[in-house]
């Protein structure tokens, strides 16, 4: 239903929860985020260092069925682990698969909780995918229809030779069909937001050394007038220094900064 990212400088969580609000109008029965703390990623390249760990806890995230202001209960609830963190993504759900609960909230792990995803929308071949996945040994937690991408994702980019984040999300909506907003993160490329659309609509918020997505301009308003509308078939690697729009079948793409009148 809505979709916020943050990257930049500033504490995502906070950010997020606020943006998760601007959203609250569209409708949803329940909301959740996901971040990457800076010393989560700084204790993970000294464990790769030491022995090339890929994977395991790193991603922290909180879900609930319920409201924003749940949600954000339940964050002020956690020691700390949301301070620090200048990565991160967050959504208010509209259950279409599964029913509304904390299970079932979005984003979705893959199994060794280093990606992350929130997705808006329907994947129509998610149960033939989510019998495929089965068979290479893929376990699922929810009931929804958005949890086939995130392993989806995982298991590309374990099997194909030289994929990097971007392209194993590329080659994951290769496969799915049916209509998507998605925002993406990895422990593994922390430095980036992937987001692609198809059929549900995304905005990116163009700051000083930090972009804001959201799923309408409702969040970004209050911290920038410029967004770039990303087209429908399009997809973004959304960076601290800048960003980039490819359409997802990999062809450049012109992407063009408006100004917000408010
Ligand atoms: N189909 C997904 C679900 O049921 C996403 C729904 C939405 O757009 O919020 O979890």
């Amino acid at each position: 239903c809505g979709i916020v990212g943050y990257i930049g400088k500033r504490d995502a969580a906070p950010l997020l929860l606020h943006g998760l609000k601007r959203l609250e109008y569209r409708g949803y029965d329940s909301a959740g985020i996901a971040v990457i703390g800076e010393e989560r990623v700084k204790e993970k390249e000294e464990e790769r260092a030491e022995r090339d760990v890929s994977g395991e806890e790193g991603i922290r995230v909180v879900k609930r069925k319920g409201n924003v202001a749940a949600l954000a209960e339940a964050i002020a609830g956690c020691d700390g682990g949301f301070l620090g963190a200048t990565v991160g993504i967050g959504h208010t759900r509209w259950a279409t698969h599964g029913d509304p609960s904390d299970r079932n909230a979005h984003p979705h792990l893959n199994e060794a909780g280093d990606i992350a995803l929130i997705h808006n929308g329907i994947i129509e071949n998610h149960a033939a995918l989510r019998v495929e996945l089965e068979k290479y040994g893929y376990s699922f937690v929810s009931d929804t229809d958005s949890e086939v991408l995130v392993h989806l994702i995982d298991h590309l980019w374990a099997n194909i030779p030289f994929l990097d984040f971007e392209s194993a999300v590329r080659q994951a909506l290769s496969i799915v069909e049916g209509a998507y907003g998605i925002c993406v993160i990895s422990m593994r490329e922390p430095d980036r937001l992937i987001v692609a659309r198809k059929g549900s609509p995304l905005v990116i918020g163009v700051g000083e050394g930090e972009y804001f997505v959201a799923s309408d301009a409702a969040p970004l308003v209050e911290y920038t007038r410029h967004v770039v509308y990303l087209a429908d078939g399009d997809m973004a690697v959304v960076r601290r220094d800048g960003f980039k729009v490819k359409s997802i079948g990999n062809i450049e793409r012109e992407s063009m900064v408006t100004e917000l009148d408010f």
